[in-house]
Protein backbone atom coordinates (compact mmCIF):
# COMPACT_ATOMS: atom_id res chain seq x y z
CA UNK A 1 0.00 0.00 0.00
CA UNK A 2 1.23 3.62 -1.17
CA UNK A 3 1.81 5.53 2.67
CA UNK A 4 -0.22 9.25 2.61
CA UNK A 5 2.97 12.13 2.06
CA UNK A 6 1.34 13.42 5.22
CA UNK A 7 2.40 10.89 7.38
CA UNK A 8 6.31 10.79 6.06
CA UNK A 9 7.40 13.25 8.45
CA UNK A 10 6.08 15.10 11.65
CA UNK A 11 7.09 17.72 14.19
CA UNK A 12 6.38 15.98 17.91
CA UNK A 13 5.28 17.74 21.00
CA UNK A 14 8.84 17.73 22.20
CA UNK A 15 9.89 19.31 19.07
CA UNK A 16 11.85 16.23 17.14
CA UNK A 17 11.16 16.55 13.40
CA UNK A 18 10.71 13.05 12.16
CA UNK A 19 11.80 12.19 8.52
CA UNK A 20 10.55 8.90 7.38
CA UNK A 21 10.70 5.85 9.37
CA UNK A 22 14.48 6.36 11.02
CA UNK A 23 15.44 10.18 11.80
CA UNK A 24 14.55 12.70 14.31
CA UNK A 25 15.90 15.70 14.27
CA UNK A 26 16.73 18.55 16.73
CA UNK A 27 15.21 16.87 19.44
CA UNK A 28 14.72 13.41 21.64
CA UNK A 29 12.43 10.75 20.60
CA UNK A 30 12.39 7.11 21.60
CA UNK A 31 11.43 5.50 18.64
CA UNK A 32 13.74 6.35 16.60
CA UNK A 33 17.60 4.95 15.92
CA UNK A 34 19.09 8.20 14.19
CA UNK A 35 19.60 11.49 16.07
CA UNK A 36 20.70 14.35 13.99
CA UNK A 37 21.61 17.50 15.30
CA UNK A 38 21.29 20.14 12.49
CA UNK A 39 23.13 22.99 14.17
CA UNK A 40 24.29 23.85 17.39
CA UNK A 41 21.86 26.37 18.74
CA UNK A 42 19.95 25.47 22.06
CA UNK A 43 16.68 24.49 20.53
CA UNK A 44 18.14 22.13 18.53
CA UNK A 45 20.12 20.25 20.76
CA UNK A 46 16.65 19.48 23.14
CA UNK A 47 16.76 16.18 24.83
CA UNK A 48 20.63 15.35 23.35
CA UNK A 49 21.76 13.51 26.34
CA UNK A 50 18.53 11.20 26.12
CA UNK A 51 19.83 10.54 22.71
CA UNK A 52 23.02 10.03 23.06
CA UNK A 53 21.80 7.34 25.57
CA UNK A 54 18.98 5.50 23.66
CA UNK A 55 19.86 6.91 20.22
CA UNK A 56 22.06 4.19 17.84
CA UNK A 57 23.31 7.02 16.08
CA UNK A 58 23.95 11.09 17.00
CA UNK A 59 25.30 12.37 13.51
CA UNK A 60 25.77 16.26 12.93
CA UNK A 61 28.86 17.89 10.61
CA UNK A 62 32.42 17.71 12.08
CA UNK A 63 31.91 21.80 12.55
CA UNK A 64 28.54 21.43 14.53
CA UNK A 65 30.40 18.91 16.90
CA UNK A 66 33.67 21.12 17.29
CA UNK A 67 31.05 24.01 17.96
CA UNK A 68 29.24 21.60 20.75
CA UNK A 69 32.64 20.53 22.18
CA UNK A 70 33.41 23.72 23.00
CA UNK A 71 29.93 24.80 24.20
CA UNK A 72 29.19 21.82 26.74
CA UNK A 73 32.53 19.79 27.24
CA UNK A 74 34.61 17.73 25.34
CA UNK A 75 33.21 15.07 27.35
CA UNK A 76 29.44 15.44 26.46
CA UNK A 77 29.44 13.69 23.06
CA UNK A 78 31.34 11.00 24.64
CA UNK A 79 28.76 9.22 26.19
CA UNK A 80 27.02 7.79 22.98
CA UNK A 81 28.00 7.24 19.46
CA UNK A 82 28.54 10.18 17.28
CA UNK A 83 29.26 10.27 13.71
CA UNK A 84 29.86 12.91 11.60
CA UNK A 85 28.51 13.41 8.06
CA UNK A 86 30.20 15.86 5.79
CA UNK A 87 27.73 18.11 3.32
CA UNK A 88 26.66 16.00 0.05
CA UNK A 89 27.79 12.32 1.62
CA UNK A 90 25.06 9.94 2.11
CA UNK A 91 24.96 7.07 4.81
CA UNK A 92 22.05 4.25 4.19
CA UNK A 93 19.88 2.92 6.96
CA UNK A 94 17.58 0.18 6.28
CA UNK A 95 15.94 1.03 2.92
CA UNK A 96 16.43 4.70 3.42
CA UNK A 97 19.23 6.92 2.66
CA UNK A 98 20.29 10.18 4.43
CA UNK A 99 21.97 13.22 3.62
CA UNK A 100 23.27 16.37 4.81
CA UNK A 101 23.34 19.71 2.76
CA UNK A 102 24.69 22.97 3.78
CA UNK A 103 22.30 25.68 5.39
CA UNK A 104 23.08 29.31 5.81
CA UNK A 105 22.31 30.39 9.03
CA UNK A 106 25.89 29.36 11.71
CA UNK A 107 28.73 27.38 10.69
CA UNK A 108 28.04 23.79 10.33
CA UNK A 109 24.38 24.06 9.66
CA UNK A 110 23.27 21.41 7.65
CA UNK A 111 19.65 20.87 6.27
CA UNK A 112 18.19 17.32 5.82
CA UNK A 113 17.41 15.19 3.03
CA UNK A 114 15.94 11.71 3.27
CA UNK A 115 15.09 9.32 0.98
CA UNK A 116 12.59 6.21 1.38
CA UNK A 117 11.71 3.43 0.15
CA UNK A 118 9.74 4.45 -1.95
CA UNK A 119 12.40 7.32 -3.32
CA UNK A 120 10.62 10.08 -1.71
CA UNK A 121 12.65 12.70 -0.87
CA UNK A 122 11.59 14.50 3.00
CA UNK A 123 13.37 17.16 4.03
CA UNK A 124 14.17 19.45 6.53
CA UNK A 125 15.61 22.62 6.34
CA UNK A 126 16.50 23.29 9.51
CA UNK A 127 17.40 27.15 10.15
CA UNK A 128 18.19 28.97 7.41
CA UNK A 129 18.93 32.00 5.55
CA UNK A 130 17.71 31.50 1.52
CA UNK A 131 20.78 33.78 0.59
CA UNK A 132 23.26 30.69 0.39
CA UNK A 133 21.13 27.76 1.50
CA UNK A 134 20.75 25.45 -1.97
CA UNK A 135 17.10 24.62 -1.96
CA UNK A 136 16.21 20.80 -2.46
CA UNK A 137 13.78 19.78 -4.47
CA UNK A 138 11.12 17.80 -1.77
CA UNK A 139 7.83 15.39 -2.21
CA UNK A 140 7.88 16.76 1.84
CA UNK A 141 9.17 19.89 3.43
CA UNK A 142 9.50 20.41 7.01
CA UNK A 143 11.01 24.45 6.91
CA UNK A 144 11.42 26.30 9.93
CA UNK A 145 9.00 29.10 10.83
CA UNK A 146 10.91 31.78 13.26
CA UNK A 147 9.87 34.43 10.69
CA UNK A 148 6.47 33.21 8.67
CA UNK A 149 4.62 36.25 9.26
CA UNK A 150 3.58 38.30 6.39
CA UNK A 151 4.82 41.39 9.47
CA UNK A 152 8.31 39.84 9.27
CA UNK A 153 9.69 41.06 5.93
CA UNK A 154 12.69 42.74 5.80
CA UNK A 155 12.17 45.52 2.75
CA UNK A 156 15.34 47.31 3.22
CA UNK A 157 17.99 47.27 0.88
CA UNK A 158 20.26 49.23 2.88
CA UNK A 159 23.71 47.54 2.53
CA UNK A 160 23.80 45.82 6.03
CA UNK A 161 27.00 45.06 6.24
CA UNK A 162 28.43 48.61 5.63
CA UNK A 163 26.02 50.04 8.02
CA UNK A 164 27.76 47.82 10.49
CA UNK A 165 31.21 48.70 9.87
CA UNK A 166 30.23 52.15 9.64
CA UNK A 167 28.44 52.20 13.09
CA UNK A 168 31.63 50.33 14.70
CA UNK A 169 34.01 53.33 13.36
CA UNK A 170 31.48 55.76 15.03
CA UNK A 171 31.70 53.91 17.95
CA UNK A 172 35.40 53.62 18.08
CA UNK A 173 35.41 57.26 18.36
CA UNK A 174 34.09 57.03 22.12
CA UNK A 175 36.47 54.11 22.98
CA UNK A 176 35.60 50.30 23.38
CA UNK A 177 32.76 49.00 21.30
CA UNK A 178 30.72 46.08 22.49
CA UNK A 179 28.81 44.08 20.01
CA UNK A 180 26.33 41.24 22.07
CA UNK A 181 24.78 38.61 19.84
CA UNK A 182 24.19 34.84 19.61
CA UNK A 183 26.79 31.99 19.20
CA UNK A 184 27.65 32.09 15.68
CA UNK A 185 26.42 35.55 14.70
CA UNK A 186 28.65 36.83 16.46
CA UNK A 187 31.82 35.44 14.57
CA UNK A 188 29.89 36.58 11.62
CA UNK A 189 30.07 40.56 12.63
CA UNK A 190 33.89 39.45 13.40
CA UNK A 191 34.59 38.42 10.21
CA UNK A 192 32.66 41.31 8.66
CA UNK A 193 34.60 43.58 11.08
CA UNK A 194 38.03 41.88 10.26
CA UNK A 195 37.77 41.89 6.49
CA UNK A 196 37.37 45.67 6.97
CA UNK A 197 40.45 46.62 8.66
CA UNK A 198 39.20 48.89 10.93
CA UNK A 199 42.70 48.18 13.09
CA UNK A 200 42.17 47.28 16.26
CA UNK A 201 42.40 44.84 18.83
CA UNK A 202 39.09 42.09 19.16
CA UNK A 203 38.61 40.77 22.86
CA UNK A 204 36.14 37.96 23.39
CA UNK A 205 35.19 36.11 27.22
CA UNK A 206 36.27 32.29 27.28
CA UNK A 207 32.87 31.09 25.53
CA UNK A 208 32.84 33.26 22.62
CA UNK A 209 36.62 33.01 22.23
CA UNK A 210 36.50 29.25 22.28
CA UNK A 211 33.36 29.03 19.43
CA UNK A 212 35.53 31.91 17.65
CA UNK A 213 38.49 29.20 17.52
CA UNK A 214 36.60 26.60 15.88
CA UNK A 215 35.23 28.23 14.00
CA UNK A 216 38.71 29.71 12.66
CA UNK A 217 39.68 26.26 11.98
CA UNK A 218 36.67 25.75 10.18
CA UNK A 219 38.46 28.34 7.13
CA UNK A 220 36.32 31.34 8.84
CA UNK A 221 38.26 35.17 8.72
CA UNK A 222 38.04 36.54 11.68
CA UNK A 223 41.43 38.10 12.81
CA UNK A 224 44.16 38.53 16.05
CA UNK A 225 41.55 37.57 18.94
CA UNK A 226 42.32 38.54 22.72
CA UNK A 227 41.00 36.68 25.26
CA UNK A 228 39.06 38.99 27.72
CA UNK A 229 40.98 38.39 31.31
CA UNK A 230 44.14 38.66 29.16
CA UNK A 231 46.10 41.62 31.19
CA UNK A 232 46.31 43.67 27.71
CA UNK A 233 42.81 42.90 27.35
CA UNK A 234 41.75 43.97 30.64
CA UNK A 235 43.83 47.20 30.13
CA UNK A 236 42.54 47.93 26.82
CA UNK A 237 38.69 47.49 28.56
CA UNK A 238 39.59 49.50 31.66
CA UNK A 239 41.52 52.38 29.87
CA UNK A 240 37.91 52.50 27.74
CA UNK A 241 40.89 52.37 24.73
CA UNK A 242 39.56 51.42 20.92
CA UNK A 243 39.18 48.38 20.49
CA UNK A 244 35.57 45.57 19.76
CA UNK A 245 34.65 43.22 22.40
CA UNK A 246 32.22 40.44 21.54
CA UNK A 247 29.84 39.17 24.32
CA UNK A 248 27.02 36.93 24.23
CA UNK A 249 23.76 38.58 24.06
CA UNK A 250 22.91 36.77 27.73
CA UNK A 251 25.29 38.93 29.25
CA UNK A 252 23.95 42.24 27.58
CA UNK A 253 22.83 43.37 31.01
CA UNK A 254 26.39 42.99 32.76
CA UNK A 255 28.66 44.53 30.66
CA UNK A 256 29.86 47.41 28.42
CA UNK A 257 26.68 49.91 30.08
CA UNK A 258 28.34 52.66 29.91
CA UNK A 259 29.91 52.57 26.19
CA UNK A 260 29.06 52.60 22.76
CA UNK A 261 26.38 49.24 22.31
CA UNK A 262 25.72 47.51 18.95
CA UNK A 263 22.85 44.36 19.02
CA UNK A 264 22.93 42.21 16.26
CA UNK A 265 19.13 40.79 15.92
CA UNK A 266 16.74 39.29 13.41
CA UNK A 267 13.88 40.84 14.92
CA UNK A 268 14.22 44.01 13.15
CA UNK A 269 12.24 44.57 9.97
CA UNK A 270 11.70 48.64 9.96
CA UNK A 271 15.12 49.79 9.41
CA UNK A 272 19.00 47.88 8.86
CA UNK A 273 19.43 50.24 12.09
CA UNK A 274 18.00 51.40 15.12
CA UNK A 275 18.74 53.58 17.80
CA UNK A 276 17.52 52.21 20.78
CA UNK A 277 19.49 53.99 23.82
CA UNK A 278 21.95 56.98 24.48
CA UNK A 279 24.50 54.90 23.01
CA UNK A 280 23.03 51.62 21.82
CA UNK A 281 21.67 50.68 18.63
CA UNK A 282 20.12 47.37 16.99
CA UNK A 283 21.37 46.11 13.48
CA UNK A 284 19.37 44.16 11.47
CA UNK A 285 21.86 41.03 10.56
CA UNK A 286 19.92 37.40 10.48
CA UNK A 287 20.63 34.19 10.28
CA UNK A 288 17.13 33.26 9.21
CA UNK A 289 15.11 34.48 6.34
CA UNK A 290 12.50 36.15 6.14
CA UNK A 291 8.96 35.75 5.29
CA UNK A 292 9.87 36.24 1.99
CA UNK A 293 12.66 34.22 1.91
CA UNK A 294 10.42 31.07 3.17
CA UNK A 295 8.11 31.21 0.96
CA UNK A 296 10.72 31.27 -2.45
CA UNK A 297 12.11 28.28 -0.79
CA UNK A 298 8.97 26.30 -1.10
CA UNK A 299 8.16 27.52 -4.74
CA UNK A 300 11.44 26.35 -5.71
CA UNK A 301 11.61 22.95 -3.73
CA UNK A 302 8.05 22.01 -5.08
CA UNK A 303 7.04 19.68 -2.03
CA UNK A 304 3.64 17.96 -2.30
CA UNK A 305 3.28 18.33 0.91
CA UNK A 306 4.59 20.77 3.65
CA UNK A 307 5.09 20.99 7.92
CA UNK A 308 5.81 24.27 9.03
CA UNK A 309 8.11 23.56 12.34
CA UNK A 310 5.25 25.37 15.04
CA UNK A 311 7.41 24.65 18.01
CA UNK A 312 10.40 27.04 17.91
CA UNK A 313 8.26 29.89 17.62
CA UNK A 314 4.84 30.71 17.15
CA UNK A 315 4.74 31.14 13.56
CA UNK A 316 4.35 28.27 12.23
CA UNK A 317 0.35 28.86 11.57
CA UNK A 318 0.26 31.46 9.52
CA UNK A 319 3.46 30.09 7.37
CA UNK A 320 1.15 27.00 6.32
CA UNK A 321 -1.76 29.18 5.95
CA UNK A 322 0.51 31.69 3.30
CA UNK A 323 2.08 28.77 1.89
CA UNK A 324 -1.87 27.23 1.18
CA UNK A 325 -2.72 30.25 -0.03
CA UNK A 326 -0.49 32.08 -1.93
CA UNK A 327 1.17 29.03 -3.15
CA UNK A 328 -1.54 26.64 -3.37
CA UNK A 329 0.36 23.72 -1.56
CA UNK A 330 -1.05 21.69 1.63
CA UNK A 331 0.49 22.96 4.77
CA UNK A 332 0.19 21.93 8.57
CA UNK A 333 2.13 23.42 11.38
CA UNK A 334 2.87 21.02 14.19
CA UNK A 335 2.65 20.50 16.59
CA UNK A 336 -0.96 21.39 16.75
CA UNK A 337 -1.79 23.52 19.54
CA UNK A 338 0.64 26.56 19.41
CA UNK A 339 -1.28 29.44 18.96
CA UNK A 340 -0.06 31.72 16.09
ZN1 LIG B 1 19.57 28.37 14.81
Amino acid sequence: MVMALSVRATVTDRGAVLLGKNVACDAFEETKPLRVVTHAHADHMAGLRQSLRTCEKVLMTKATKDMIDVMRSPLFLMSGLVETLDYGKTIQYDEERMTFFKADHILGAAQVLVEDFEGKRIVFTGDFRIDDTPVLESDVLVIEATYGSPTCKRSFSTDIKGSLVSLAQKGLKQGVVYVFGYHGKLQEVMEILHKADLNVPFIAPERVFQVSKVCQNHGMRLGQLMLSTEPEAERLLKNNSPCIAFYHMESKGNVGWDNFRILVSGWEFSSAIHQTGNKEYVVALSDHSDFNGLLEYVRRSRPEFVITDNFRVSNGETLAKEIRKSLGISAVALPQGKPS
